[in-house]
């Protein structure tokens, strides 16, 4: 395929809110693919080169864009810096420069192959000279494209293709191409990404054999599979009802999430919940785990809390932040932060796929295979039948320090479900009583600039949910409150190359910041509760005419959630369900298994209202 056709695809998409038109377009790019360039086509699609989890970044910031783009097109950086500023996008401005390039002959034809293979190559170059020798590629391959095709490229490389095809959106074409389009081959085919967490993959295998392909999927060590999630619950009379009566609760231990998965010989490779490697952190546990199982190769899932050396009690998860990117340092921060793994989970042992069986089973086949130590313990559970039963449970761990319980279900459909939401868990956490039931994972869409102390950095920030039906960044709060001086120095860095001059197209709000953000770092915040706001976006429309849904006296919780990206931040349809929980908790008067500190007004928000 010529890239030209995928450039004309894309902008055709681009131009379309229809759902559907869009499915349209996908469908006839993708359907007449088979095998690599298949998968080749659905990854830059979406703005990728190789699926998510294998880290493929072309890290290319825009100020080098700028360059290459001058290289390419005869013009002055400054007046290619100029021209985005006013677009508000790097890649517009690319096509128009483009189209004023006049070449002595028609540049010859770009496959999409040819493009995929040099930007491959371009995200491997690393070390040294690297970002001069990535200019000069990008020039060379701009040399030969239109403006159409360069316009995306360009895209590509700053990495703002994020938000053009969605996985959503690929997921609908694939059935339609490769399969009959129903709802439930729909969900056959979400089902084999959150396993295989690779959508290249289920392309492939659907064009070869249809949805009924995808039963030929296995688990393979070294590849995550997507986590499964908790729903929440107003209280636990409700939780209980939802579990019909009976269930399994759990310590809910305030960590890193980490699938484990363990070959059957060699090193075990750790995965954060977002899908990233994150193993080089953890030597201890690396060692650790395979010494802990009877059998291998096996999956494991459990959350990694920082222990206190002397006592062995769990110390506040902010201290695991000490351990990454400090490779030097980590056999100090070993000893001075040791880690320990709790397991809840196990979804391959040995041969078996025990992922597929109901939950009682897998804990059964969990007890049998891990030999508990030091490092490596099995998470702590008892099985309820009432609300008495669950309240007992709950203030003990509660009284202890836990932040919650997780309750599982013991039904015979509890199977591991990749990547879903579903009321099979749920979370149930020790303040909701006193203020919002959860915390939310904004991610961080505009900074505002600081006043007196702060004069001179961002003092507040503009946060935004995810809303994966649309792939846009609807705003919620603007925080300023629990930005401690670290945190105040740290963000801007994290911040530095999601930095851009106008408002990202996917980012929605009412308000309008000092610096704009292209939606990558997330942050966890709390609050007081959530109320209808004229001045935010998220769940526009759903909670009253022309308003949104915005959080009361927002402060962060001081941590940055670097094991979620924008799209794992909170949903539109997760902050609707936690406003939808909050009349209901307040509806009801406070019930006999009240629970945490008594209720207290909220501390005033540092910063003034929006
Ligand atoms: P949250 O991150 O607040 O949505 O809560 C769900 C998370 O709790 C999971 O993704 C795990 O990282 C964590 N967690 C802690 N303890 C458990 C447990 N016993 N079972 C399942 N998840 C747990």
């Amino acid at each position: 395929m010529r890239f030209a056709d995928l450039a004309e695809a894309l902008e055709r998409i681009e131009a379309t809110t229809k759902r559907l038109e869009m499915r349209a377009i996908l469908v006839s790019l993708l359907r007449p693919l088979r095998g690599s360039e298949l998968s080749t086509v659905v990854y830059l699609a979406q703005g990728m080169l190789r699926p998510e989890y294998e880290g493929v970044e072309l890290g290319v910031a825009e100020s080098l864009a700028r360059r290459a783009i001058s290289d390419a097109t005869h013009r002055p950086v400054e007046a290619i810096a100029r021209h985005a500023k006013e677009s508000g996008d790097l890649g517009t401005t690319t096509e128009e420069m483009l189209r004023g390039v006049r070449r002595l002959a028609p540049p010859a034809e770009l496959s999409v192959e040819e493009v995929y293979g040099r930007l491959l190559a371009l995200a491997r170059t690393t070390g040294e000279g690297s970002q001069e020798a990535k200019v000069r590629e990008l020039a060379a391959l701009l040399e030969r494209t239109g403006p159409r095709e360069g316009k995306f490229l360009v895209r590509f490389v700053v990495g703002m293709l994020r938000v053009g095809v969605r996985e959503m959106g690929i997921l609908d074409a694939l059935a339609v191409a490769f399969a009959d389009g129903s709802k439930e081959a729909r969900l056959r085919i979400e089902a084999a990404f959150n396993l295989t967490s690779d959508l290249g993959e289920v392309a492939e295998r659907m064009a070869d054999g249809g949805v009924a392909a995808l039963d030929g999927i296995r688990l393979r060590v070294g590849r995550p599979i997507r986590p499964m999630l908790a729903e929440r619950a107003a209280d636990l009379a409700e939780l209980l009802e939802r579990m019909d009566g009976v269930c399994a609760l759990e310590y809910k231990y305030d960590g890193l999430r980490v699938q484990a998965h363990v070959p059957p010989d060699g090193p075990p490779r750790l995965f954060s919940r977002r899908l990233e490697e994150i193993g080089a952190q953890f030597p201890d546990l690396l060692e650790a785990i395979p010494r802990a199982l009877a059998r291998r190769p096996a999956i494991l899932e459990g959350e990694c809390v920082p222990i206190d050396p002397t006592t062995g009690a769990i110390r506040p998860f902010q201290e695991i932040g000490r351990r990454r990117g400090r490779k030097h340092e980590l056999d100090r921060y070993q000893s001075e932060v040791p880690v320990v793994l709790f397991v809840f989970d196990l979804l391959l042992d040995g041969e078996e796929e025990t992922y597929r069986r109901p939950f009682p089973e897998r804990r059964e086949a969990l007890g049998s295979v891990l030999r508990p130590s030091e490092r490596i313990r099995l998470a702590e559970e008892t099985i309820v039948r009432s609300v008495e039963e669950a309240s007992e449970y709950f203030e003990a761990v509660v009284g202890e320090g836990a932040e919650g319980i997780v309750a599982k279900s013991l039904a015979p459909g509890s199977a591991y479900r990749a990547g879903a939401r579903g009321f099979w868990w749920i979370k149930y956490k020790r303040d909701y009583q006193t203020e919002l039931a959860d915390s939310i994972d904004g991610v961080i869409v505009g900074g505002f600039h600081g006043r007196g102390r702060r004069a001179g950095r961002f003092g507040a920030y503009l946060l935004a949910v995810y809303d994966p039906s649309s792939g846009r960044f609807p705003s919620f709060c603007k925080v300023g409150s629990g930005l401690d001086d670290a945190l105040l120095a740290e963000l801007p860095k994290r911040l530095e190359a999601a930095a851009v001059d106008a408002r990202p197209a996917a980012v929605e709000t009412g308000l309008v910041p000092d610096q704009w953000f292209r939606p990558q770092v997330v942050l966890e915040v709390r609050g007081a509760e959530l109320s209808r706001s004229p001045n935010h976006r998220a769940g526009y429309g759903s909670v009253g005419p022309e308003l949104g849904l915005a959080l009361r006296f927002p402060r962060c919780t001081g941590r940055i959630r670097e094991d979620k990206g924008p799209t794992e931040a909170t949903s539109v349809a997760e902050l609707l369900r936690l406003f939808e929980l909050q009349t209901s908790v307040r509806s009801k008067s406070v019930g006999h298994h009240a629970v945490g500190a008594p209720k207290s007004p909220p501390a005033p928000s540092e910063d003034p209202p929006a």
